[in-house]
């Protein structure tokens, strides 16, 4: 049988917490089949599309929205927790499941019109992406697509990018 992006995935129990299974992509990045296999299958569907930047989020979606930049011949924009970004910012609060956290952009990184696909390693509740999504549009650039190596589908993420009309694209659930 041909292996898949999925066999690279490893699982570690009660991480960061007990009664926590951490799909950990180190190992699949780590694999030089593996994280090309990753890498063209997440920008399969896009690649006939114009993009004009991919957004990663903070910090997986870095090293897989980099190398998806590199591939399509676009430039790489981080959403960045809050703090981290040296220039001038916009700010987005969402909710986790104790609190609140906030991510931000360069307020300069995107321009309006531009056409923006979204990266990160794992969608859960989608409330990451969500606020990714929020500023990208706060910008005025659109969102074209969002793409993710996993899809935890029991934390309802993809139906609530697709509610706000995203193409969402995982490579395994
Ligand atoms: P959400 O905001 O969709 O609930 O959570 C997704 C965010 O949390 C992503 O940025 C992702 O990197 C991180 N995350 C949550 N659970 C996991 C996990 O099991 N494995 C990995 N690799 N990331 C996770």
């Amino acid at each position: 049988m041909s292996v898949s992006v999925r066999d690279y995935i490893r699982t570690i129990v009660d991480f960061p917490k007990d009664g926590i299974l951490f799909r950990d992509v180190t190992t699949l990045f780590a694999d030089a089949r593996g994280f090309r296999m990753a890498v063209d299958q997440l920008l399969h569907p896009y690649a006939g599309q114009r993009i004009d930047k991919v957004v990663g989020l903070e910090a997986r979606g870095f090293i897989l929205g980099g190398a998806v930049a590199h591939q399509l011949g676009t430039g790489f924009v981080p959403v960045r927790k809050k703090g981290k970004l040296p220039g001038t910012t916009i700010a987005q609060d969402y909710t986790l499941e104790y609190g609140e956290a906030v991510v931000e952009v360069h307020d300069d990184a995107l321009a309006p019109g531009q056409r923006v696909l979204l990266v990160d390693d794992l969608l859960a509740t989608g409330g990451t992406a969500e606020a990714g999504i929020r500023l990208i549009e706060r910008l005025g650039a659109e969102v074209v697509g969002c793409a993710f190596v996993v899809d935890l589908p029991d934390l309802g993420g993809r139906k609530r990018l697709e509610a706000l009309g995203m193409d969402v694209h995982a490579l395994c659930d």
